[in-house]
């Protein structure tokens, strides 16, 4: 038996490097952190260490206060949002936060990507939506995600003139959908160009989300 915080050391280490694969992070600026199942804690980055530099041993364990139960570095200093999101949002176990250039790009005017394209409606079931303008340093970008993102189908806000914070079941989860977000996010800004997008339906949006939940991808019997 594995330790599972072992595991999920290794998993959160490892998923920094799709931040890099997919061009969401610039030097040392982004984080993932996974939840550690059952337990009251969490692993996330270390502060200021270059990503070709992190190992599953580097990473940091938190509780959801965002104390330091054990690590040698600081923690990333995105941690006590973090912490936010898994002390108020249970069901997350995974939290992903990018300046990731297109989605930025409309955090900066604080605008929410609008639901205009099937993949949109498959991963975020509705537009993408725009935080609170928030500080570092206390609780308010924590508590801008969760008053954003709670009841929302989206995984991904934009928090308004910052960048973006996505949130899933476990760390891979979250990285897609901070992976996706970039993608249409860019897509829509280059259709924006020639014209206006066009909307579609609320209830073809509805369909291809509960559709995309609950049909699409290998069933577990089939992996
Ligand atoms: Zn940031």
């Amino acid at each position: 038996m594995t330790d599972p915080i072992e595991l999920i050391r290794r998993q959160v280490s490892d998923l920094h490097q799709q931040l890099v694969r997919y061009d969401l992070v610039v030097w040392t600026a982004g984080n993932v952190s996974g939840r550690v199942p059952g337990e009251d804690l969490f692993v996330i980055k270390p502060s200021g260490v270059p990503y070709e530099e992190l190992t599953p041993e580097k990473m940091i364990l938190c509780d959801l206060d965002g104390n330091v139960v054990a690590g040698d570095y600081s923690p990333s200093s995105d941690t006590a949002a973090h912490a936010y999101v898994y002390r108020h949002m249970p069901e997350v176990g995974g939290v992903v936060h990018t300046h990731s250039t297109y989605a930025c790009a409309w955090a900066a005017r604080g605008e929410a990507v609008p639901c205009v394209l099937t993949a949109m409606a498959d991963e975020f079931g509705a537009e993408i939506p725009v935080g609170p303008f928030a500080l570092i340093g206390d609780d308010s970008i924590g508590r801008g995600i969760v008053e954003t993102l709670r009841g929302h189908r989206s995984p991904a806000v934009l928090m308004k003139s910052h960048g973006v914070f996505t949130i899933g079941k476990d760390a891979e989860a979250a990285v897609k959908a901070a992976v996706m977000c970039e993608d249409v996010a860019r897509t829509v800004h280059i259709s924006r160009q020639l014209g206006e997008p066009l909307p579609i339906a609320q209830a073809d949006i509805d369909s291809l989300n509960f559709r995309y939940r609950n049909v699409y991808g290998q069933q577990p019997a089939a992996r």
